[in-house]
Parts: structure tokens; C-alpha cells; sequence
């Protein structure tokens, strides 16, 4: 007798990117058969008419703030779309105080949560304020050690947010990086970019991991290089993965990102830049949200409202299917907490808004779709028990109407950015169910993840 049986779904198998009519059967938490013979269970959940994946996991979000109310609002949103785990920590951001972060994963969230470590947290923690500053010899040294003591503690990787450090050398990129190759860890990078058409850091990421053998995933390709060169941008990757390089990207389901006003990435030398006007930059948080940057406004922000949140709306349409044309491409949300109403609509949107344009579009089949959301980054980072259907797998399961999967959030000028996607029927986390019938039902199932 099993816990549970998942009857009747339509099952997608990450492993071997198939899907057939098949039971599914959960004991203690785990995958305990899919298909064979019917065994009895105490519970059944009738999923005909449905898909049954995987979780889905996002391999790019930023939910590393202490626990509050935004925080779980945010994880809820990811959670509504079928995503059971996040890595978090990316654009060199995350935790440093790892054994107090984990032991508030643990105490029960909403999402299992893997970490990076990340390389601008890191500089803050040593106190190196000037982002235009490269650490000293003895800063480096210190990094490494701390580096060293968060693989030791679980983190997958280290991760850079190299627009926000114009002052990172080359030396800490490659000690860090070092440092993770060690471990068998991954470097995640958020790449500079000195205008929109600049791939030399692309170009040096794909040298570091030439050159050390590391594994290297470029973080959010769209809002990097989908303002003009993907079609390069993809070229060089494909270019380097057919010499034997290990690299990697995710990339997100809208074309235009977000980040915080004061970053060095909203510099003035950039938004004023040719190419761009101070209109293309939309409010997202706080009492401006929903309005376009004008000069005096850019300023005002600028200058008082350092933690408001603007989204630079100049992506090209066009450049949000070609990265995933590309079989080493997983989707990607971006995620971060927002007050209520606020925000980008990546928190609520891009895991179904994936799956919505798979639907719509036909770029690929649903089995590589799956894949691409829940095996890939499992295998990319090294992520135990997570991904696929194999016995004995965390039974972390989305189910969801492929039909009717939809994300409904929309930019703030446009409508409600935190609104839940629909069409996610059913979300399990260690067997037990998070969402029942679309509801939440158990919002504390989610546990770290550690290497
Ligand atoms: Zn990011």
C-alpha cells in the first residue's frame, strides 16, 4: 500500500523527455513507481485531462531576504505556477549568514530553496563599499576562505553581478571561481555590459571556463543580449559548447528587467545613452510605480529613493524565443519580493508564461518543455533528488491543465504585476500537497537544498 497514487495524468518523464498515460506512486515523500501494474493506495488523486511534471525548478531567483510577508507572497507566486524549488543568491547578491538563512528555510517555506554565494555580498560583508574599487590581495584571500566555508556549508555555486562591481578584477572572478571548480560547484553570472552590443564579458566567461573547466551559466540571457545581439550572443555559445565548453544559460519570458534605481546599471552616462530615452524606464515600486521616468523623476529617484525598483523597457520582442530554440537554455524567473501590487510581472508569470508560450508558439514539444524546467537545472547545478520521476526522487509534482496554463500578471501600468497565474492544479512538495485544487493548502513543505 502506498501513500498516494496520481492516476490517469498525462506523465512527463524529464529523464527520458517522453510522456505516456500512467499512474504514479508516492511513498514516504518519494517516487515510488510510475506505471506498471495498479497497486493500491490510501489516497488517490484522479489527474485525468492534466499534465504530471516534475516541479518546476528556477534556477535564477533573488528570495534571499529574511523571511516576511513579501518574501512568502513572492515564494506563493513562484509556488501557484508549479515551481517547488528556487537557487537563490544569483547577480552576486544572497546570504552570507548561511547557517541562520537555512535554519529559516527549514523552519518551513513555501519552496524548497537552493543557494549561491554570491561575489557583491561577499565584497559588502568585507566592507569593500567603492564598487568601482578592485579588492586587495589580502580581500581576496579572505574571500576565498569564506568561499571555501560556504561550499563546506551547501551552497551550489558562486554567482556574479558583474554591472553592479565595474570595479571587480579579474583576479577575484578568478579565485572565486577557483574556489567552485574545487567543489565541482557552478559560477553564475549576470554579465557586464558596457551598452546593450557589448559581448566581450560573454566573451571572457567562456575563456574562464575554457580555461579552468568550470561550469559557467550566464544568468537572464534575454535581459542581457535581447536588446539587440542574440542572435551573437547565441552564436558565441553554441560556438563554444561544440569545442567541449561548459556553459550554460537560463533566460526569462519577457524581454524588458528590472532592477533597483540606485544600481550602478541605471547610471546616468547609460539611460542617457544614445539609444534609449529616460520613457523607456518604467516605475515598479513605491509611489511612482506605474509611471515613465522623465529628468526630474530619474533624479528625485535617484537621489532619495534608493531602494525603488525601475524596469528598463527596451528589450526586443524578437528576442524572447531564439534562446530557447537552444537545448542548453532552462527558463528563468528573475524573482524577488515586491509589496503588494508592485513589482515586475517575472514573479507571478514566467513558469506558466513558459509553458503558455510553448503552448501558443509550438517551439518545442511539452516533454523538452518539462525537461528544460525541472531535469535540466537539476543536473546543471547538482541537485539531489530533484527533477525527474526516477524511484526514490524528492515526489516534488506539478500538475496543470496544459491547455489552460496561463500567467496573468502584467506590467504596473498595464494591470495587476502580482496577479497568480491559472491553470496549476495541483503542487506537491515531499509528497504532500502545497496547492489542492488551485488553493493553497501547506504553505511550510519547502526545505533547503544543499550540495
Ligand atoms: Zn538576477
Amino acid at each position: 500500500m502506498v501513500d498516494l497514487v496520481i492516476r490517469g495524468g498525462r506523465v512527463v518523464d524529464p529523464s527520458s523527455r517522453t510522456s505516456s498515460s500512467a499512474d504514479l506512486y508516492i511513498q514516504n515523500g518519494k517516487i515510488a513507481g510510475l506505471g506498471g501494474e495498479p497497486r493500491p493506495a490510501r489516497r488517490v488523486l484522479n489527474a485525468e485531462g492534466l499534465v504530471v511534471s516534475p516541479g518546476f525548478i528556477d534556477p535564477h531567483t533573488h528570495v534571499d531576504r529574511e523571511a516576511d510577508e513579501n518574501t512568502a507572497r513572492c515564494a506563493y507566486l513562484s509556488l501557484a505556477q508549479g515551481v517547488t524549488s528556487i537557487i537563490s543568491g544569483n547577480c552576486g547578491g544572497g546570504r552570507m549568514d548561511l547557517d541562520r538563512f537555512y535554519a529559516e528555510i527549514d523552519a518551513g517555506f513555501p519552496l524548497n530553496q537552493a543557494e549561491l554565494f554570491g561575489h557583491n555580498a561577499l565584497r559588502r560583508h568585507l566592507q569593500i563599499d567603492d564598487i568601482f574599487a578592485p579588492a586587495t590581495p589580502a580581500q581576496i584571500k579572505e574571500m576565498e576562505r569564506l568561499c571555501a566555508e560556504a561550499m563546506q556549508k551547501g551552497v551550489f555555486g558562486v554567482s556574479f553581478g558583474l554591472g553592479y562591481v565595474p570595479g571587480t578584477s579579474w583576479d577575484e572572478v578568478l579565485a572565486l571561481s577557483s574556489i567552485a571548480k574545487r567543489h565541482g560547484r557552478v559560477v553564475a553570472v549576470d554579465t557586464y555590459m558596457d551598452d546593450n552590443y557589448d559581448l566581450e564579458n560573454l566573451r571572457q566567461l567562456i575563456g574562464l571556463s575554457r580555461q579552468l573547466k568550470v561550469r559557467v551559466q550566464i544568468s537572464h540571457f534575454v535581459y542581457q543580449y535581447g536588446q539587440g545581439v542574440i542572435e551573437e550572443a547565441l552564436a558565441l555559445m553554441d560556438e563554444a559548447r561544440a569545442e567541449g565548453v561548459d556553459i550554460w544559460a537560463d533566460s526569462g519570458l519577457y524581454v524588458d528587467w528590472a532592477s533597483g534605481i540606485s544600481s550602478e546599471c541605471f547610471r546616468e552616462s547609460y539611460v542617457y545613452s544614445e539609444g534609449f530615452r529616460l520613457s523607456d524606464f518604467l516605475v515598479a515600486t513605491g509611489e511612482h510605480a506605474g509611471k515613465r521616468l522623465d529628468d526630474a523623476l530619474y533624479r528625485h529617484l535617484r537621489g532619495t529613493k534608493a531602494r525603488e525598483s525601475v524596469i528598463c523597457k527596451t528589450g526586443f520582442e524578437a528576442s524572447l524565443l531564439p534562446p530557447f530554440t537552444r537545448e542548453y537554455v532552462m527558463p528563468s524567473s528573475d524573482t524577488a519580493p515586491y509589496a503588494p501590487g508592485q513589482g515586475h510581472p517575472q514573479v507571478a508569470g514566467s513558469f506558466a508564461g513558459f509553458f503558455r508560450l510553448v503552448r501558443q508558439s509550438g517551439i518545442l514539444p511539452l516533454e523538452e518543455a518539462v525537461y528544460r524546467a525541472t531535469l535540466l537545472p537539476a543536473r546543471t547545478f547538482g541537485l539531489p533528488g530533484k527533477g525527474s520521476f526516477a524511484v526514490g526522487a524528492d515526489a516534488d509534482i506539478a500538475v496543470f491543465d496544459y491547455g489552460a496554463i496561463e500567467d496573468c500578471a502584467r506590467y504596473p501600468d498595464e494591470g495587476a504585476p502580482d496577479a497568480p497565474a491559472k491553470g496549476v492544479r495541483h503542487v506537491l512538495i515531499g509528497g504532500e500537497f502545497a496547492v489542492e485544487d488551485g488553493k493553497p493548502m501547506n504553505l511550510t513543505l519547502g526545505r533547503s537544498i544543499r550540495a
